[in-house]
């Protein structure tokens, strides 16, 4: 209990004197999304206004592009369910960055994209079509009226900045496969964490907009991607290329043959992969990235990259590292490592 007070006392410090936050509070609003509704957001309080601003989540914080102003309301709701509303669209990507703030913070102790305690800033535009890009430090989503982004979708786009933070892999050849299903893994792997109702987790991409873009579990599903590696991955564009990656990870997450998520098989009558569970093969995926992989890395540095982190953390030739193996031969990605007794 001792401890309690420093704590209250630097919280309110902190609260005080926070630029342009002066005087907010901590609140919780209500999200009415078109994709997830009734979800807890993070936001603050400031005279008589909630604003979507979470200053428990390094102020990650949702705006209207076209007034650059935080979006506000009267009360803690916002969001009418219906994806005309822009105040909907940014109650849904409000959410998708707490979850993805949530996702890093809670498995990798890491605080925002570039691990600095500050949150992400995403602005809302109404338009024609769906898209979500950077611009600068900022996200941009632009909602049609229809329908909006999805979880999966809008996270992929988040995870590409934490890539670029981390190591800034290319957007070519297999280091731009591996950059393109880096981010189709961690999107995935928030969209578990946030497990909403509406959208019950998986390995596909894009399944709450009607069309599939990725299957982690089996690539190839989609008519474009590569399921298993060869020499001619790394002229394949990013899209294609980035099938070996996801299907290495989905293999040594949830294993291979017939899973609650997919049946996953494998190359060139490799043998069968015990998946080690998502967490822990988001661990060794994300140590990998922090320590061994570079901007230039490829399927086969990544395979070496990702043994290494598994000898880190669990020891060489433990069933985590044998299954990291396991699961490059079960995508047809070769190494020179040696194999365990
Ligand atoms: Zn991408």
């Amino acid at each position: 209990m001792r401890r309690a007070i420093p704590l209250v006392l630097a919280l309110v410090a902190a609260l005080l004197v926070a630029p342009g936050t002066a005087h907010a509070i901590p609140a919780a609003g209500v999200g009415h999304g078109y994709h997830y509704d009734n979800t807890t957001l993070g936001v603050d309080y400031v005279g008589a206004t909630y604003y979507l601003r979470d200053p428990l989540r390094g102020n990650t914080r949702t705006t209207d592009c076209t007034t650059q102003q935080v979006i506000g309301s009267a009360t803690s709701s916002f969001g009418t369910r219906n994806p005309a509303d822009i105040r909907t669209v940014a109650a849904d990507v409000h959410y998708v960055l707490g979850q993805f703030w949530d996702y890093y913070k809670v498995n990798h102790a890491r605080s925002g994209i570039l691990n600095n305690g500050t949150g992400a800033a995403a602005c809302v535009r109404m338009s024609t079509t769906n898209r979500v890009y950077r611009n600068g430090s900022q996200f941009v989503v632009e909602s049609a009226s229809s329908g909006g982004l999805p979880l999966d979708l809008l996270a992929h786009e988040l995870v590409h900045a934490v890539t670029e933070a981390m190591i800034g892999l290319g957007v070519s050849g297999e280091s731009g496969a591996l950059n393109e299903s880096t981010s189709d893994i961690f999107g995935t792997l928030v969209e578990f964490g946030a497990a909403h109702p509406a959208d019950p987790p998986d390995y596909t991409e894009g399944e709450r907009t009607g069309t599939v873009f990725h299957y982690l579990y089996n690539p190839g599903l989609d008519g474009y991607s590569d399921t298993c590696w060869s020499t001619l991955t790394a002229s394949h564009p990013p899209f294609q290329g980035s099938g070996v990656g996801n299907h290495a990870f989905f293999a040594l997450a949830e294993g291979t043959g017939v899973t609650p998520y997919g049946t996953s098989p494998v190359c060139a009558g490799a043998p069968a992969v015990t998946g080690i569970g998502r967490a822990t093969a988001g661990k060794i995926w994300y140590r990998a990235l922090n320590y061994y992989l570079t901007s230039s890395a490829t399927y086969r540095t990544t395979r070496t990259g990702t043994l290494a982190a598994a000898a880190d953390l669990y020891g060489r030739c433990s069933v985590e590292h044998k299954a990291v193996r396991a699961s490059w031969v079960a995508v047809g990605v070769p190494g020179t490592d040696a194999a365990c007794p």
